[in-house]
């Protein structure tokens, strides 16, 4: 049987940068968009004869801005792709969609990829808020593009909010939350604002803001299945439950990262090089690490813990062929006397203290 495998494609291009945003962006003309495409092509029909040892279990369009790049071209390369793989039934085909890009001609194009979940970038209801970050779209446009996607029956739609940014209360907070429910998303993603700006709201108030959060989204019938992920029942995302569930996952695109059998390695971040080199694997990878098997034992834990589920006892053994308390006595001990795990017969999983404070776990097992 041929092993699982997640695909993530990366498109570098935005309109501008926001100022929270880590991603490997670049701004660029149509014809530099082109060009990528090609060179992105050109490293996917490189990569087949090794990706025609696994099953694909989902696949991932993400960026930067995919919905920048021309939607024709971009459905194509997509559609090719997945004719060219073995996939497993019914996979998930995500994009992440710029609001602003969104219309009959993008999705028209866009849908020779056969997209089947659909991610808005949204991050606040307000306007002025939306402004601190630098964002190129506000409220409008999610409320347009979600009407476009409803319109071409988009059935697994996903909204991505972002909580503790400047200017934000926990009352602005509240209604970016009211808001995005209005537009009824099968999914949302909720991340907290990492960066250190003067305008951005107390501790106090950021703590408020994800207990509003969790009451609010439980009422409203969405399960929180990861530390970032909420759903409707049946729409848990393949891309993220696979990712913390330690499925492997090979990256293609500028900087695009890989973990592939213990070795992870990643893409050149410099454009040049990738359109450059693209067809050429030695030339574009680059921080080739090989895990020892201590480090993958304590990766594969991190990732499960993210996952409200935690870490199943038995795949654990599975995979290891060794037991999770034995490997990890001491650190288990000390993290559930403080109150931040929880176990029973079957797994070990982040309290709702644990949850909060979850860099600290992780922090334990690095
Ligand atoms: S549009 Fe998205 S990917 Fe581009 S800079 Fe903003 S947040 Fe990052």
């Amino acid at each position: 049987m041929k092993k699982p495998l997640q695909l993530y494609i990366h498109i570098p291009f935005c309109v501008k940068q926001c100022t929270f945003c880590d991603a490997t962006t670049v701004t660029g003309d149509s014809s530099a968009k082109a060009e990528y495409l090609a060179a992105l092509q050109r490293e996917l029909s490189s990569a087949l004869p090794a990706l025609d040892e696994f099953t694909v279990a989902n696949i991932y369009v993400g960026g930067g801005s995919p919905t920048v790049m021309n939607p024709d071209a971009l459905g194509k390369l997509i559609g090719w792709l997945k004719e060219s793989l073995h996939l497993e039934h019914r996979i998930e085909t995500s994009i992440e969609v710029m609001p602003r890009t969104v219309g009959v001609p993008s999705l028209t194009g866009l849908s020779a990829g056969k997209f089947n979940r659909f991610s808005l970038g949204m991050q606040s209801s307000n306007p002025k808020e939306t402004k601190a970050l630098d964002c190129d779209y506000n409220v409008y446009d999610v409320q347009d593009a979600v009407l476009f996607l409803d319109k071409f029956h988009a059935r697994n739609v996903n909204i991505d909010l972002m909580y503790g940014t400047p200017l934000q209360t926990p009352i602005s907070w509240k209604t970016s939350l009211r808001t995005a429910l209005d537009f009824e998303p099968e999914h949302l993603s909720i991340y907290p604002f990492s960066k250190d700006a003067g305008s951005c709201p107390s501790q106090v108030a950021r703590d408020e803001m994800d207990a509003i959060t969790q009451d609010y989204l439980k009422h409203n019938g969405y399960e929180r299945y990861s530390l970032y992920h909420y759903s409707k029942p049946g729409y848990r995302c393949q891309h993220f439950v696979n990712r913390y569930s330690g499925v492997d996952y090979m990256g293609f695109g500028l900087g695009a990262t890989s973990y592939v059998d213990g070795i992870a390695y990643g893409n050149t971040g410099i454009y040049a090089d990738y359109v450059s080199h693209s067809d050429e694997f030695e030339q574009v990878v680059t921080d080739v690490v090989q895990l020892d098997e201590t480090q993958q034992k304590k990766q594969y834990v991190i990732n499960n813990l993210h996952l409200t589920r935690g870490v199943v006892l038995e795949d654990y053994s599975g995979r290891f062929g060794a037991f999770l308390d034995a490997d990890f006595s001491d650190c288990l001990d000390h993290l559930n006397s403080e109150g931040f795990l929880a176990g029973d017969d079957t797994a070990i999983f982040l309290t709702e203290k644990g949850l909060r404070e979850s860099a600290s776990v992780f922090a334990m097992f690095e």
